[in-house]
């Protein structure tokens, strides 16, 4: 998958050159997929030269580098975290390249390294105050074409590790440099504290068997298989087991070997089964007992905004008052209709479990009574400061309290 698509950009990149004027390529990747890209810019500028536009929309959980920084024209980064703008952005874009092109703009990006690493949703403050004000800069002075903070990815244990404040201008570097280092340097001077609080696994489940209204979401935050994670963590569900929780439901747990022996067992089978906490330390002990198989579906999907997420071949089955959705290609939860598509109803549940971070936020808090993030278990590089990385920077925050000397 991810050699036929450097290959149909590169290829794409070979016919732009018979194009008149330019390229423009529109890439939206995971951070484990980061070495694809990083090729791709120097590579994509290497065949279509200097003369041609080169820019591209990108994720930003990911690690600008010197090398991409010096391969393009400019970048666009999604905004939002969830990422519920990656349509606006291309929309920015592609604004920007057609104003170029018509020979109306200059774009020039300044880039500003916030010497951090830290996570940055904006489905809160401070991270949703600062994304709303860079959104007003834009719109307000024609001199800046488009703000980005590129989060960086902390379990990429790379040398460019971090988070950098971007600043495309029409042909200011010098206000953009004064502007990206101001952004970054007030970014910096909230680190800490833009990740929600979270509590652990066993306050979550007391907190949601105690709750009147329900769904209540517990999001098991640090196992996400959109930040690497299998999301085979059973941590979170032994504890619902332990407290005896019922009318609850778990989407999802990675295991396909035992989707296989479900799809073997078949639909309505009882069978003894051992699932989860097979990829890593940390991420519990694999759960036994004798499960119902209710539902299997192959193939199936959720809905993540516009688009849809697959998550393979997968079982609804039943263990103890609580319905489990075993999936086999590893996938974060994005939307209700995960469980929905397993023949669950998330709205009637008293409690739901979901693995990721944040981009789930979006789609479940129109149905959540009350959302909780849970640090379960260790499946996740979630605390930099400890992480024994090999490559990344050790003279950034939090590994060291004042990299900037202010
Ligand atoms: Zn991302």
């Amino acid at each position: 998958m991810r050699g036929c698509a450097t290959k149909s950009l590169i290829s794409y990149a070979q016919r732009c050159l018979w194009m008149p004027w330019c390229s423009v390529f529109m890439v939206r990747w995971s951070p484990m997929a980061m070495r694809i890209p990083r090729a791709i810019s120097s590579r994509v500028r290497d065949i279509v030269g200097r003369d041609i536009l080169v820019c591209a929309e990108l994720d930003p959980h990911s690690h600008l580098t010197v090398k991409r920084r010096a391969a393009v024209d400019f970048f666009v980064y999604f905004k939002e975290f969830p990422h519920t703008d990656f349509v606006d952005r291309a929309e920015d874009l592609w604004r920007i390249a057609l104003d170029t092109l018509a020979g109306r703009i200059k774009p020039v990006m300044s880039v500003f390294d916030c010497r951090m690493i830290d996570v940055y949703p904006t489905s809160r403050d401070p991270m949703r105050s600062f994304v709303d004000r860079i959104m007003r800069m834009e719109a307000e002075d024609p001199d800046i074409l488009s703000i980005s903070v590129v989060h960086g990815f902390m379990a990429g244990d790379v040398p460019e590790m971090g988070t950098k404040m971007v600043v495309v201008t029409d042909g200011k570097p010098e206000k953009g440099a004064a502007l990206a280092r101001e952004l970054g340097l007030e970014l910096f001077s909230k680190r800490g504290t833009f990740i929600m609080p979270q509590i652990d696994e066993k306050q979550a489940v007391s907190r949601a068997l105690a709750a009147t209204t329900g769904p209540v979401v517990i999001a098991d935050v640090w196992d996400n298989p959109g930040g690497g994670t299998a999301g085979d963590a059973t941590v979170l569900l032994a504890e619902l087991l332990v407290q005896g929780a019922r009318d609850t439901a778990v989407g999802t747990i990675w295991d396909p070997m035992a989707v296989q022996i479900c799809m073997a067992a078949g639909e309505g089978a009882e069978i003894q089964l051992r699932f989860g906490a097979k990829s890593a330390p940390g991420t519990g002990n694999p759960i036994d007992g004798i499960i119902r198989v209710v539902k299997l579906v192959r193939n199936v999907e959720m809905r993540f905004g516009e688009s849809y997420a697959p998550f393979g071949d997968a079982a609804h089955v039943h263990l103890d008052g609580i319905d489990i959705i075993l999936n086999s290609t590893r996938a974060q939860s994005f939307d209700p209709s995960l469980f929905s598509v397993m023949g669950i109803d998330p709205t009637s549940r008293k409690i739901l479990v979901v693995k990721s971070t944040n981009h789930f936020y979006a789609s479940f808090a129109r149905i959540a009574a009350e959302i909780l993030y849970c640090s379960a278990g260790t499946p996740y590089p979630n605390n930099p400061a400890r992480t024994p990385y090999r490559r990344a920077p050790r003279d950034i925050w939090p590994m060291v309290e004042n990299p900037h000397n202010l």
